[in-house]
């Protein structure tokens, strides 16, 4: 099924996000872990590519596993350090495959890498075009309610954002954030550039402490007093850090909710029972 009929059908959605794993030996493990996250019922399931030093070889595999399970997968794609061929192979198998969703990024710009003459794909709207052009995809894209790292202002990041919407993007998923505000602002800013399609909120449940000063940098978010607080207290015990994280994250979601933001994506970091206890806290309020 295409995930904006999936957005389109249900009321309220809560997808899962799950990375491939960086060795072959360890892809049992990975299909394990998503047999469990599937018991949960996400809306769809994605699956990242080359993300952190995983091997983009697997990404196809991991979506492959998640439809067997009977769930919709949305398979990442990026392009930047791609060639348009390796690109058309990449469609082609997930077109062979049944895949029918993908979520059309540039990538991280690797360390030490320079942009040249002869590279084919600059940014992700390039992507979408090349996807678009073939037909029969649902495509997605990142969008950044705390700015993109490298983008000089607001302003110019919408700009960027209406164009590469306006190449054809189905939906958008978000970065992590974890002050709504910051959302609720971006969302508006949306609406205004008349940035039309459903905007998927992006939820990282930060279980110990160490992650969240890694993912705030990765992704320029801010860390709010409330959230800071809690680290301080509560950072050097993993147990009690972790229940904290995933109550953080399930009062989160349910704000963004009361808020009119029904379509919600868990990055999981591939932690079942993460995901699994923050569904629980959302029982009632998924099958209102
Ligand atoms: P773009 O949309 O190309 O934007 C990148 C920058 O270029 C922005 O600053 C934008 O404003 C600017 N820009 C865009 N168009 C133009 C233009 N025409 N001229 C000048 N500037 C322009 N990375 C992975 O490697 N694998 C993954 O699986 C992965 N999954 C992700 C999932 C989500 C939901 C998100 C939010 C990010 C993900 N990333 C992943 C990270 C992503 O690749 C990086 O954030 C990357 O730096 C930007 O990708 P993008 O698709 O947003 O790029």
């Amino acid at each position: 099924m295409k995930v904006k009929e999936i957005l389109k059908n249900k009321k309220v959605t809560v997808s899962f996000e799950v990375f491939p794993p960086k060795e072959w030996t360890k892809i049992a493990d990975t299909k394990a872990v998503i047999s469990e996250m599937i018991k949960d019922k996400p809306a769809f399931m994605s699956v990242t590519y080359g993300a952190a030093g995983t091997t983009s070889g697997f990404t196809t595999e991991i979506a492959n596993a998640i439809k067997a399970g009977g769930v919709t997968p949305l398979s990442h794609l990026t392009c930047l350090t791609s060639t348009k061929e390796k690109i058309n192979t990449v469609l082609d198998e997930l077109e062979a495959n049944g895949v029918e969703n993908i979520l059309a990024l540039r990538g991280d710009i690797p360390k030490d890498f320079v942009m040249n003459e002869n590279q084919y794909y600059h940014h992700a709207y390039e992507l979408v075009n090349e996807i678009k052009s073939r037909g029969g995809f649902c495509v997605g894209g990142a969008c950044y309610p705390e700015i993109h790292p490298e983008s000089s202002s607001r302003v110019e990041d919408i700009a960027r954002l209406k164009e590469k919407v306006d190449c054809g993007l189905d939906f958008l998923t978000s970065q992590m954030f974890f002050d709504n505000d910051a959302f609720y602002k971006f969302r508006e800013m949306c609406a205004i550039k008349e940035i039309n399609v459903p905007i998927i909120a992006g939820i990282m449940p930060i279980t110990n402490a160490n992650q969240i000063k890694r993912s705030a940098e990765l992704s320029n978010c801010t860390i709010p007093k409330k959230f800071e607080k809690i680290m301080e207290r509560f950072g050097e015990n993993p147990s009690v850090m972790k229940q904290a994280g995933i109550i953080y994250a399930t009062e989160q979601i349910i704000d963004l909710m009361a808020n009119g933001v029904n379509n919600i994506h868990i990055y999981t970091m591939n932690k079942p029972d993460v995901a699994h206890q923050i569904m629980e806290g959302l029982s009632a309020i998924i099958n209102e």
